[in-house]
């Protein structure tokens, strides 16, 4: 991207109570922007002291997102990469631990020349570096984490402040996002705690331009100037965040109230530089209109606890459905609650289910359960995908179960075991992030393969993993009838198999789910959905 020397930040902040929904609302903003005609990248800061999400489980913060350049962030890149069709880096997910961690770091190596390092200028200069790095784009949209008053997040707002400042104020914008809840016994929506927040940022030094507003329907006339009023803002620049059944209807929900005008008329820019296509959002919108039909998927996993934790895979899931014209439901099955079941349990378990899709995961909890599942699978020839842990099981129970290896296992869940999934003693991880593979990484598919016939050709694909399937057992498996298809150019490492005689069986040390896209669905995903929906 070439240097713009006019990129304009804006700066999506969240008060009130945290879980608005930011990221998405950041990469809707995002999105209207470039229906405009506007380049857009997007950045995403946490004032949490974790150097990066990476070592956080799931169960937190919902997925670890894994970027093109192997770095484990936020899952808002997730929705960033998704709506903007963009490639995101390790410079656009940064923690509060990271920026403290190169300070300190630099406080070492004397760099700061004897001077006191401080809050300000050094941390927030470094926060600073970050929020124009990589500049290029028309816009660059920063969104902060957590909920303005936070103690973390002071800083970040601090160095966004001082930002703004120094650029000028016709390039930043500032759009925060609040909640007016509903009060049943008065009828009401309150507008009280927004008026709070707003004021929490004017504490701060930051006049909010623009408020999204989340709300379970639209705000009145009246409910927007009294908002306007208290906030010193206009009342066009009052949006209504109502709550959307599905995130791809929220672009068409802004653009009707006019969000996009708004923020082109803040840069005092042009409303729009092309005729403005909003056609992908409404291809969306009238297939969610549809009644079409219904395809029924477990997900046997363990993160369920919290909604987030396969947040990529159920879009993904979601987008190939759209690709095939048909209805994706995902119904959670819990890995572990398979493990104590008879045969007759499990057959009613997954009982109506038309694929079956074992996702990654870390941890011995519910593998004897995930094992069963792909048996089931694999036996009564229903389509499964296997990713990452998902390939890495559908290996151990093909090994115990077709070649007669009992003691197959993963070195992962079991010290003493035939290996069929192991740490590679050497192979050579040093630029690829401490002991795990991440990021994207070549793939060499074989031809006559399913993988071939769903890919067309080599690709890569991104990963995250710490174990790999024991190429020593693949021509056992090949005997049995499970070939691997795809594998790293230096042939090492397996990364696609398959059973050539089952109707749709494929499973892949990476993550498909990360390269997935509304607009485009991702083959592989939408592979396994058309399996299913035969
Ligand atoms: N736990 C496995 C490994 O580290 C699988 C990881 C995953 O599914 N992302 O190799």
């Amino acid at each position: 991207m070439a240097k713009n020397p006019n990129t304009k930040y804006i700066f999506v902040t969240g008060g009130v109570v945290s879980s608005l929904g930011k990221g998405v609302a950041a990469a809707c903003i995002g999105a209207l922007l470039q229906s405009r005609g506007y380049s857009v990248h997007a950045r995403k800061f946490d004032p949490y002291l974790n150097i990066d999400p990476g070592s956080m489980s799931p169960l937190q913060h919902g997925e670890v997102y894994v970027t093109n350049d192997g770095f484990e962030t936020d899952l808002d890149l997730g929705y960033y990469e998704r709506f903007l069709g963009i490639q995101l880096s390790r410079n656009d997910s940064v923690s509060g631990g990271r920026i403290y961690w190169e300070v300190l770091n630099a406080e070492r190596r004397g760099n700061y020349l004897g001077s006191t390092v401080q809050m300000i200028p050094h941390v927030s200069d470094k926060i600073k570096e970050y929020i124009k790095a990589d500049g290029g784009a028309d816009f660059i949209i920063c969104e902060i984490g957590g909920t303005v008053g936070d103690i973390e997040g002071l800083i970040f707002l601090e160095a966004a402040r001082q930002f703004a400042n120094e650029i000028g104020r016709r390039n930043a914008m500032f759009i925060h996002l609040t909640l007016a809840p509903f009060i049943e016994t008065a009828n009401e929506l309150k507008t009280k705690p927004t008026q709070q927040s707003v004021r929490i940022l004017l504490e701060k030094g930051i006049q909010a331009d623009m408020l999204v507003i989340r709300t379970p329907r639209m705000l009145s006339d009246d409910e927007r100037s009294k908002i306007a009023l208290f906030c010193n803002l206009s009342v066009n620049n009052v949006i209504s965040g109502i709550d959307m059944d599905n995130i791809y209807k929220i672009p068409l929900a802004y653009e009707a109230q006019g969000l996009a005008t708004q923020i082109l008329a803040h840069f005092a820019m042009e409303p729009s530089v092309n005729d403005g296509d909003l056609s992908k959002f409404q291809r969306i919108s009238d297939y969610l209109a549809l009644r079409t039909p219904i395809v029924d998927i477990a997900v046997v996993g363990k993160y369920f606890d919290v909604a987030d934790s396969y947040k990529s895979l159920n879009e993904a899931l979601f987008h190939a459905g759209l690709a095939n014209d048909v209805r994706v439901n995902i119904h959670n099955v819990d890995a572990e609650s398979l493990e104590k079941m008879t045969d007759t349990e499990i057959k009613e378990r997954f009982a109506g289910m038309s694929g079956i899709l074992v996702p990654g995961g870390f941890g011995e909890r519910g593998i004897e359960g995930k094992i069963r599942a792909a048996q089931f699978a694999r036996e009564n020839k229903i389509p499964y995908l296997g990713i990452c842990l998902g390939m890495q099981i559908a290996a151990i129970e093909f090994i115990r179960n077709s070649c007669g290896i009992q003691n197959a296992n993963s070195t992962e869940f079991s010290k003493d075991c035939d290996p069929v999934v192991y740490i590679m003693p050497d192979h050579d991880r040093d630029d690829m992030g401490g002991t795990l593979r991440l990021g994207a990484c070549p793939c060499v598919i074989n031809p006559d393969t399913l993988a071939h016939r769903i890919y067309g050709g080599n690709i890569s694909e991104r990963h995250r993993h710490r174990y790999e399937l024991n190429i020593k057992y693949e021509d056992l498996m090949k005997k049995q009838g499970m070939i691997i298809s795809g594998r790293s150019p230096d042939g090492r490492l397996p990364e696609i198999i398959e059973i050539p005689s089952h109707p749709f069986f494929i499973a892949v040390q990476f993550h498909p789910e990360f390269q997935s896209s509304p607009y485009t669905s991702h083959p592989l995903f939408a592979a396994f959905i058309n399996a299913a929906k035969k």
